[in-house]
């Protein structure tokens, strides 16, 4: 038996969701361990095309036991309106079919709020959030103020709790932003609400996840974001507020002990990167124009339009090495096509020097890319399903990033569809 994670190599947006629609096919649970409703993986499969911003994307194969760990942002809300407009696309969500932490702590309404005051607060300086209250939230996990799924059960402590916490989080919004105070009754009648809708879905998913592994079955994690996000690996202060690297796909899934086998990241073809914060090989003008129109870089989640550059090797270098990625899926392959020359950020310099390593993320602000050039292949890729029928440019081009990024590619993707892949 192996279990497998799949992460994120780069600032997120990587085709994570496509790979891991693609490879839930071996696996009997999957399993997202981090992060909540704040970023878009998008699948494309028989039922149409999905961005699923909670769900564990095992979530269209029949069979597949999907787990939403106790590491995620347990966002109800939005959790509830993505499993009605994937129901509505004909995929069957039961509670067979997708089991919710009793320890997965809920994002409450005043996170959303709260992202969205301090974002206005930060003004120029903003972090560049997507307002869905993921920092307010896993701030207030670390101080434990928040309700576990599993308090549902429990409505006479839960009563009590909520007032408590209630009472704690009016002094915030009333004292330091000057907003409105929250109402018990709305909080109340909130959590009742989606306690109803919710309950057949919690249970303790360590215990499933012990079984799975007891009896031999096959688990896939799935990472949100990437490397560059990570909290403490990322871009600080502009990463996400939790770990996506594949280390914290064991505590944050249920099974601390679990053990991952394989990691396999996912790499784009070229550089994307959503919000703020340093991104050394970002091109400008109309080159960018024209690979943003190319890969329809807009957000999932906010529909921004996505910040893109060339492939930067320093920081994918970095990225594979946080996770200890085994294998590489690199996506969007097709949508280089276009470029008569592939160029690569394959150095920084920074102060005079050419450097190789990732630098301190506030060293970033002085880096300045190196580009190389590739000859491009200048032809649709996009029908290949084999390594050999692959330009010989486009073979080049893999077989470089490979080299300079010291790990196998193992899988090339060439479109969003579920079958349009090439494995090595
Ligand atoms: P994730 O958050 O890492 O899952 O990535 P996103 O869903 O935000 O972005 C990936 C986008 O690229 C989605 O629109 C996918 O359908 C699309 N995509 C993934 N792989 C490929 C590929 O190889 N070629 C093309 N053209 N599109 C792809």
């Amino acid at each position: 038996m192996a279990n497998c994670a799949i992460v994120g190599i780069n600032w997120g947006d990587e085709g994570k969701g496509r790979m891991v629609d693609l490879l839930t096919e071996k696996y009997d649970v999957v399993v997202r361990y981090q992060g909540g409703g704040n970023a878009g993986h998008t699948v494309v499969n028989e039922f149409g095309k999905f961005a699923l911003h909670l769900l564990p994307s095992g979530i269209f194969r029949p069979g597949v036991v999907n787990i939403l760990g106790n590491g995620v942002a347990l966002d109800l809300e939005n959790l509830w309106s993505e499993m009605q407009t994937v129901i509505g696309q004909g995929v069957d969500i039961t509670p067979d079919k997708l089991k919710i932490s009793d320890r997965a702590s809920l994002v409450l309404p005043w996170h959303r709020e709260l992202d969205g005051l301090e974002e206005a607060r930060l003004k120029d300086k903003k972090f560049g959030s997507t307002k869905q209250g993921i920092a307010p939230f896993y701030s207030d996990k670390f101080q434990k103020k928040t309700i576990l799924a599993g308090e549902l059960f429990y409505p006479e402590h839960l009563k009590e709790h909520a007032k408590d916490l209630l009472e704690w989080k009016n002094l915030t919004l009333t004292g330091v932003y000057g907003a409105e105070p929250t109402k018990f009754e709305d909080l109340w009648a909130w959590l009742q609400d989606y306690a109803e809708k919710f309950k057949p879905f919690i249970c303790d998913t360590g215990k499933i996840m012990k079984n799975a592994v007891k009896s031999g079955k096959n688990i896939l994690f799935e990472a949100q974001l990437g490397s560059l996000r990570d909290l403490d690996y990322g871009i600080h202060p502009y990463t996400t507020s939790s770990n996506a690297i594949a280390a914290y796909a064991p505590v944050g899934s249920g099974l601390p002990s679990a053990k991952v086998d394989e990691i396999v990241g996912v790499v784009k073809a070229y550089s994307t990167c959503v919000g703020e914060g340093p991104f050394v090989c970002e091109w400008f003008g109309e080159e960018a124009d024209k690979l943003r129109e190319a890969g329809g870089e807009y957000g999932a989640k906010t529909g921004r339009p996505r910040r893109v550059g060339p492939i930067d090797i320093v920081a994918t270098g970095y990225g594979v090495e946080c996770p200890g990625a085994t294998a590489i899926a690199l996506t969007k392959m097709d949508v280089m096509s276009y470029m008569k020359k592939i160029p690569i950020c394959s150095h920084y310099e920074l102060n005079g020097e050419i450097i190789d390593d990732f630098p301190f993320p506030v060293a970033l602000n002085d880096c300045k890319p190196v580009i190389e050039y590739m000859d491009g292949w200048e032809t649709d890729i996009s029908g290949i399903r084999k390594w050999e029928a692959l330009p010989e440019n486009a073979r080049k081009y893999v077989e470089y990033v490979e080299k300079q990024i010291g790990c196998f590619i193992k899988y090339v993707s060439v479109g969003p569809e579920r079958d349009a892949y090439i494995e090595r």
